[in-house]
């Protein structure tokens, strides 16, 4: 079986490939490189440096003939899809239909998409944000993510193509960039390990849901081996404050760094959590790496790579 992972030279694409790889599918990455790394690529897997939204790309998918897509390509970052929404959209709704255009035409037969779930609920009116939450999106980036799952239950009912849409809740794990937008561990645990101050923006209390980037990998995997289509929750339904982290990686890390509080970031969301009930029920899925057993594995891995 041989599997196209789109966004494959980046963080949770390139360890979607590993895992891939590792069960002995042939695996094709397509990736442009833009915030990827060649390095993340895993050596068994093909590679193509092609952006998503070019003629070359749609010709890839029509000379293989995939059956299977996983797509993480993707303009990810919210700040940016302010400032350009033609761009936000140009990539994250135009490139996802290049590929399913060209895809429908040859033999797709199933796609896994990495979605969001912050930034397609929007501030929670209750938690943990389950699948009847409101669908408030407050950034481009946010309306993309939305759209291109509406497009996938589109092509769903028209084509019968499966299309699993994965809500992701802040992944975290080893190969996290940690420049500009980067999450928010990969950031302290980089600055922690380098003596350098962290800043953590407004009082800190604003929480999120941290899920281990291993977990999120077998939610693909499991995504890709059932039948049918879907929408689900990746996260952990625990609720971690910025304030908590910082001192969690603190430790870790071994830093003496005091918590700097500077302005709030405008527009930042208070609080985001998954229910990941119906992810548990439909796909056997359940997160299993805990925030302190992850936080170690991340770090472990920063301290190895800290020029990376
Ligand atoms: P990442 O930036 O490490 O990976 C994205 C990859 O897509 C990179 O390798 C980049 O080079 C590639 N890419 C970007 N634009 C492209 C284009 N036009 N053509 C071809 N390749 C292109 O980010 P990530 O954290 O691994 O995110 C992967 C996916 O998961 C994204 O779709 C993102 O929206 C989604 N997601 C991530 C998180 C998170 O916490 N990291 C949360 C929710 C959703």
């Amino acid at each position: 079986m041989t599997v196209l992972v789109t966004g494959g030279a980046g963080f949770i694409g390139s360890h979607v490939a590993d895992a891939l790889v590792e069960r002995g599918h042939e695996v094709h990455v397509l990736d442009n490189l833009s915030t990827g790394r060649r390095r993340n690529i895993p050596s068994d897997a093909f590679f193509f440096e092609h952006d998503i939204r070019s003629d070359e790309a749609s010709a890839l998918v029509a000379e293989h003939q995939y059956e299977y897509l996983i797509h993480h390509a993707a303009q990810m970052d919210v700040r940016r899809s302010v400032e350009d929404p033609s761009f936000d959209a140009d990539v994250n709704i135009r490139g996802l239909l290049n590929l399913v255009e060209a895809g429908v035409e040859n033999g797709l037969r199933k796609v896994v998409f990495a979605s969001t779930g912050g930034a397609i609920y929007g501030e929670p009116n209750y938690t943990p944000q389950d699948l009847n939450h409101q669908l408030q999106p407050q950034s481009p980036y946010g309306v993309a993510k939305l759209s291109a799952e509406k497009y996938l239950s589109y092509y769903r009912h028209q084509y019968d193509l499966d299309c699993v849409s994965l809500r992701y809740a802040n992944v975290y794990g080893p190969r996290q960039n940690s420049y500009g937008e980067g999450g928010v561990v990969a950031i302290f645990a980089r600055q922690m390990l380098s003596g350098e101050q962290p800043v953590i923006y407004g009082d800190g209390e604003q929480t999120r849901d941290f899920v281990y980037v291993g977990d999120v990998v077998r939610a693909n995997l499991r995504a890709l081996d059932i039948r049918g289509s879907g929408v689900f929750n990746v996260g952990t339904s625990q609720e971690t404050s910025v304030n908590t982290l910082f001192r969690k990686i603190r430790d870790k890390a071994g830093a003496s760094v005091e918590e700097k509080h500077e302005s709030p970031k405008v527009g930042e969301q208070r609080r985001s959590v998954l229910d990941v009930e119906k992810t548990s029920q439909a796909l056997g899925w359940t997160p299993q790496t805990s925030l302190d057993k992850g936080l170690n594995r991340t770090i472990d891995w920063f301290r190895r790579n800290l020029r990376e």
